[in-house]
């Protein structure tokens, strides 16, 4: 069994302590080779500090049954991999450029708390993320009839359709156990 790349909260994070002696390591498919190796603390929605992911160490140090030596991490689906900007803003500023002309009128309409220049980083990634983005959707839900001529905005379109979500990145993540611009 694979560890989850992403699970729903901390609760869950910490309820899956248990489970890691079970578990194959996704680096190099060992068993039986995990230790938890702290958590990684960032500013979660209300600003505060709290855990984002756990990490986890592949051992090498044992004699019998080494593994490979790498770390991974489990991250909580509300963070976006490597990014400090949470899901739920996100979500909210691509949703509010979906029905404006610019990506600047979105970010002045949401107040992210984060600079227009972050804002628009995020959807040249999101460019950058389209083919895999379409690629995952597609099997799950036909996309729906767009007026947009913006392909891009017809794909965030095909995402709000398939998750029918306020949070559909944090429940894409968590669908697909796959990073968002990854
Ligand atoms: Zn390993």
């Amino acid at each position: 069994m694979k560890p989850p790349v992403f699970v729903e909260d901390i609760e869950s994070l910490l309820g899956n302590r248990g489970f890691s002696k079970l578990w194959v390591c996704p680096l190099c498919g060992r068993f039986s080779t995990l230790n938890w190796h702290g958590f990684i603390y960032g500013y979660d929605d209300d600003a505060e500090v709290d855990i984002r992911a756990a990490r986890l160490f592949c051992s090498d140090r044992r004699k019998s049954n080494p593994g490979c030596g790498g770390c991974f991490c489990i991250r909580l689906s509300r963070q976006v991999p490597l990014h400090t900007v949470c899901a739920s803003a996100l979500w909210r500023l691509l949703v509010s450029w979906l029905h404006r002309e610019s990506v600047h009128q979105a970010w002045l309409e949401v107040r992210t708390g984060f600079s227009v220049e972050s804002a628009y980083r995020w959807v040249k990634q999101l460019s950058h993320f389209q083919a895999r983005l379409r690629e995952l959707l597609l099997p799950l839900r036909a996309p729906p009839k767009s007026k947009q001529t913006d392909a891009l905005k017809g794909l965030l379109e095909h995402l709000q359709d398939a998750f029918e979500s306020q949070r559909a990145i944090q429940t894409f993540q968590m669908h697909f156990q796959f990073g968002w611009f990854k």
